[in-house]
């Protein structure tokens, strides 16, 4: 086949303990998952308990991913950069329609991940009712550390999430407290799209997101999954 150009490209995470690349297809985020972070983000209590989750996106493209100390570049447009560190699902197989109970069979295994965001953008857009891609799908918005395969690891639900910048504690809760669980996004997420091998799942994000400036150094890391170093440049 002949090209008009070089196509893009494969985005890779490497995968601990296989000389393997993991190849990312899309990057599908779930929004306020954790309550306290919701709380910090302005949003009311429901009565009724959980709100259903929700999604948006970031182009696979946008990642920054491997096992080292990672370079990601302080992004354009922004006076007010968060992060946002999260369990990040990696699937290896798909569908539509997947139920509860099958969901994780689909969840190859698990990376810690940074789901970087313009809050200023993100913030203007709520405002105006437009869409969060400016604000949430940058460029090197996404990074994620190495994957640790589910059949080392197993499932993680419970488990300090935390992390540190410049060596202070920014953000400390527990996979405990995600209001949905990885199987229960999965297959919510199915119902709307049709998943595939190579999808990654940010699964939100604790309390205790704030803003970024370059140099800063970040050190992520979940209880049983692993850790992931980054800083801004
Ligand atoms: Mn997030």
């Amino acid at each position: 086949m002949d090209f008009l150009f070089s196509p893009p490209l494969q985005p890779v995470l490497p995968i601990v303990g296989d000389a393997r690349l993991f190849p990312v297809r899309r990057i599908f985020c779930v929004g306020r998952n954790y309550a306290e972070h919701a709380r910090e983000m302005g949003a009311t209590a429901q009565a009724d308990g959980l709100e259903p989750p929700f999604f948006f996106m970031k182009p696979g493209d946008a990642l920054v991913g491997g096992g080292g100390d990672l370079a990601v570049a302080y992004p354009p447009q922004t006076g007010n950069l968060h992060h946002e560190v999260e369990l990040v699902a990696a699937l290896s197989g798909g569908g539509a329609d997947i139920a509860v109970d099958r969901a994780l069979d689909l969840v190859f295994g698990y990376g810690v991940g940074l789901d970087l965001t313009r809050r200023d953008l993100q913030a203007r857009a709520k405002e105006k009712g437009h869409p969060w891609d400016m604000g949430k799908g940058f460029d090197q918005s996404a990074v994620c550390g190495a994957l640790q395969p589910a059949a080392r690891i197993g499932h993680p639900s419970v488990g300090r999430i935390r992390l540190t910048v410049n060596g202070q504690v920014r953000q400390d809760g527990d996979l405990a407290q995600m209001g949905w669980k990885v199987a229960q996004i999965v297959a919510e997420l199915s119902k709307s799209v049709r998943l595939a091998a190579g999808d990654l799942i940010y699964t939100g994000t604790p309390a205790g997101v704030g803003p970024l400036h370059r140099g800063d150094r970040l050190h992520g890391e979940i209880a049983g999954v692993g850790e992931l170093s980054a800083r801004i440049v």
